[in-house]
């Protein structure tokens, strides 16, 4: 039995570990998301386009 409850004890650690580790990436927020990704710049200007992705001088022309 003592067998059994370790062995479950151990399982259950490593699922929680396992959990954590996915909620940790999973849960920091769209910031990190953002930071992760690469920059990217508009072909015209140059300038660095951070969230949607629309720059002023494609607007303007
Ligand atoms: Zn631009």
């Amino acid at each position: 039995m003592l067998q059994i409850v370790a062995l479950f004890l151990l399982v259950m650690l490593l699922l929680g570990l396992g959990g954590k580790l996915r909620r940790g990436g999973r849960l920091r927020g769209p910031k990190d998301q953002t930071q992760l990704k690469p920059p990217r710049k508009c072909a015209r200007c140059g300038r660095f386009l951070i969230g949607g992705g629309d720059c002023d001088c494609d607007r303007k022309g």
